[in-house]
């Protein structure tokens, strides 16, 4: 998604556009992989002094919420990257290597078994790890 593409994804969804999540949709298309809430509020930062870490979290968190940018949790935590280009659910394929994320639109919840009845699924991750035919095995 390029910024404009993002920008728009955001007003249509009711967000109102500020300079600052304008500047949040430039980096997010700007950046192939995945960026950290800090690597984000120290980018941020640069630009506008006197910034918050909170207002950068809360951001990212709402155009989570809003399918602008993807959440992944990594062993070394949370990180963000602009939502696929794929429209329906879906999960992904991560190189560990280059970070290069595949989406496919397989979803394993639909054939699970085992869920304690009476519990009530809200959401769920499914997440592929390995290595891309770049960086082989
Ligand atoms: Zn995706
Ligand atoms: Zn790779
Ligand atoms: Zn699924």
């Amino acid at each position: 998604m390029n910024a404009e593409q993002i920008i728009q994804m955001m007003s249509e969804q009711g967000l109102r556009i500020t300079e600052q999540r304008r500047t949040l949709a430039e980096l997010f298309a700007g950046t192939d992989g995945y960026l950290t809430p800090k690597d984000v509020y120290e980018l941020m930062a640069q630009r506008y002094s006197g910034l918050s870490f909170d207002t950068v979290y809360r951001n990212l968190r709402i155009l989570q919420e809003m399918d602008v940018l993807e959440q992944f949790v990594f062993e070394d935590g949370i990180k963000f990257r602009a939502h696929c280009q794929e429209a329906h659910h879906h999960h992904h394929v991560i190189c560990l290597q280059c970070g290069t994320t595949i989406p496919f639109v397989f979803c394993p919840m639909e054939g699970i078994s085992g869920i304690p009845s009476g519990f009530t699924v809200v959401r769920h991750k499914f997440e592929v790890y390995g290595y891309c035919e770049a960086c082989g095995a």
